[in-house]
């Protein structure tokens, strides 16, 4: 590792800014492998600015360098050696604002996506992306990946819910399209070339989000179904019959539905074991009962 880099950017990050030694292998590589992270050091900036410093100075050293977020992609993404530099945005994770009257939040990309929807809940608005790691994942690393989730259906990919966006290049230049309008057709849509690239085209500082009005109303249910023809036409019966209000429809295979509800498995089937297939639906309206058949 290049100790001279390290001085330069000790120089200028705040106390605390970077990690090395013990302090990195203290971590485990990420959600799924417990084994210690590898990295030269671990660069945690709290501004655009001091993201901007960092890659330029490693893009002058031609130091390979990995963005992390939650560490929850399950591809290997985030995979680093003991030779590079890993870019954390844990420090920046800040819910900047939220416009209650244009339905939209502005926020840096480390923060959680719990933190985004709870925000968004606070205000009494939703930020429909929902997906099980909610906890860890960051908003910066599901605009990376073009994170889908469970609400697809409705509310579309991470794609459709990014109205701006400030990102840095690897030289250090900042981006700034920060636009907050839902109507915008206003020259090339640059944001949605770093929207599924992974980092590789560069790192993701701050975010503005297309918030959406709390439902008032939800529906679950779980159906048992005989092969996949059918549930195809129960997809399109419900999206016809719900008239746009069908948020979900997440089809389980019997393997896999006979795993999650058999001890030691923590719940107990709802429906015999014995269907090919299942699905779970989910519909969010404007009905203010709190919840009703689908
Ligand atoms: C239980 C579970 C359920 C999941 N369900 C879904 C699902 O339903 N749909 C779905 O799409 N995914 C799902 N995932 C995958 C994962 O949660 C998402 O891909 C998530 O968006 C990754 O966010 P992260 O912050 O953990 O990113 P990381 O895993 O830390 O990084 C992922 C990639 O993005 C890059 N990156 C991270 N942050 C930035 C940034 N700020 N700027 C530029 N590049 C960056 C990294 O370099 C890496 O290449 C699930 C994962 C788990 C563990």
């Amino acid at each position: 590792m290049n100790q001279s880099l390290l001085d330069a950017l000790a120089a200028r990050l705040d106390d605390g800014a970077i990690l090395t030694g013990a302090a990195v292998s203290a971590r485990a590589t990420s959600w799924i492998d417990p084994a210690p992270l590898r990295a030269a050091a671990i660069l945690r900036p709290r501004t655009t600015e001091q993201v901007a410093e960092i890659l330029s100075l490693c893009h002058a050293a031609r130091q390979p360098l990995v963005t992390q977020g939650g560490r929850t992609n399950l591809v290997d993404a985030t995979h680093t050696t003991g030779e590079d530099l890993i870019l954390s945005l844990e420090r920046m994770a800040e819910v900047e604002e939220i416009d209650g009257a244009n339905h939209t939040m502005t926020v840096q990309a480390g923060a959680p996506l719990q933190r985004v929807q709870e925000a968004a809940a606070a205000a009494g608005l939703i930020f429909p992306l929902d997906l099980g790691a909610r906890g860890s994942a960051t908003i910066g690393g599901c605009a990376a990946t073009n994170a889908g989730g469970v609400r697809v259906l409705r509310y579309g990919m991470m794609r459709e819910l990014v109205l701006g966006m400030e990102v840095v290049l690897a030289d250090g230049t900042t981006l700034t399209s920060l636009n907050r309008m839902l109507k915008n057709n206003a020259g090339y849509d640059l944001k949605q070339l770093f929207i599924g690239s992974e980092g590789t085209l560069g790192v993701i500082t701050r975010l503005v989000l297309r918030l959406y009005p709390a439902p008032g109303g939800f529906g679950t249910a779980l159906i048992g179904l005989q092969d996949f023809p059918t549930a195809v036409a129960l997809l399109h019966s419900l999206q016809h019959d719900l008239a746009g209000e069908l948020a979900s429809f997440e089809v389980m295979w019997n393997a896999y539905y006979r795993l999650t509800t058999t001890p030691p498995a923590p719940s107990t089937p709802p429906l015999p074991q014995r269907y090919p297939l299942y699905v779970l639906a989910e519909s969010l309206g404007a009905d203010t009962a709190q919840t009703r058949a689908l």
